[in-house]
């Protein structure tokens, strides 16, 4: 699974030749490999409406509300997001973590997007002190804790918070030992439904060939090199070309 997030970018234009130019390009995807992107809010009906009917892209949002609708203004809820379109959402990344979002708030909005029928992809990833201090894997599994009540079809990202938008990656076996961590976490609480692990954090065409050949890693959560079409079509056709 690749999955673009926009963040804060991208306007009406933008958004309708980004889809055309990936759309052209990507022709013989093979079914295994999944392409997500997220746009802004504002742009998922513009996303939804550009996509071409055979199309291999999936429409994903970057966040959506704890509320499953009422008053609460400036919100966009779970099911609005499905109702135009889209079939993931992201949860938990930790530029929303920053911005004070808290567990009782992604409990919320896991509960809402399985409600509306979407699959979350669940962000995690530990500071670069707390990556010093030897605490990632106590980290990981506090931030899992709320995914303990969640039943439904899940993917997480493993982004260290150090490694988004700096250039910086992981050792290869520090991404591989972390995604061993949070799978076994996902199997001791039991749950049997379908479950990914992507990494995430400065991947980009070159990058990324070694990323999807670690056995642990499901996919790739890409921010600013995904914003690029010909960027986002090198690292489908990295998918694409990665034996598994
Ligand atoms: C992200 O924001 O999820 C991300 C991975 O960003 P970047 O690829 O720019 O590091």
């Amino acid at each position: 699974m690749i999955v673009a997030n926009w963040k804060l970018h991208g306007d009406r234009a933008s958004v309708r030749a980004w889809v055309h130019a990936v759309e052209q390009a990507q022709w013989n995807l093979p079914e295994r490999v999944t392409a997500v992107f997220c746009p802004p809010a504002p742009y998922l009906a513009v996303a939804e409406a550009a996509r071409a009917p055979n199309t291999r892209l999936v429409l994903g949002a970057q966040a959506c509300s704890d509320q499953w609708e009422g008053a609460c203004t400036g919100e966009i809820s779970a099911r609005q997001i499905r109702d135009l379109g889209a079939c993931y959402v992201l949860i938990g990344h930790s530029e929303r973590r920053r911005r004070g979002e808290t567990d009782a708030m992604r409990a919320g909005q896991l509960a809402a997007a399985s409600r509306a029928g979407l699959t979350p992809i669940f962000c995690i990833g530990e500071t670069a002190d707390e990556r010093k201090t030897g605490k990632t894997d106590a980290v990981l599994t506090a931030q899992m804790q709320v995914l303990h009540e969640y039943h439904a079809e899940l993917v997480v990202a493993y982004e260290p918070v150090w490694a988004i938008g700096s250039g910086l990656t992981p050792a290869a076996e520090e991404i591989a030992a972390a995604h061993r961590t949070i799978r076994g976490l996902r199997q001791k609480s039991g749950r049997d439904s379908a479950f990914s692990v992507l990494y995430g954090g400065s991947v980009n065409p070159t990058n990324i060939h070694e990323i999807l050949a670690l056995a642990e890693v499901d996919g790739a959560l890409i921010g600013s090199a995904s914003l690029a079409p010909e960027s986002f079509v090198a690292m489908l056709s990295a998918a694409a070309a990665c034996g598994r």
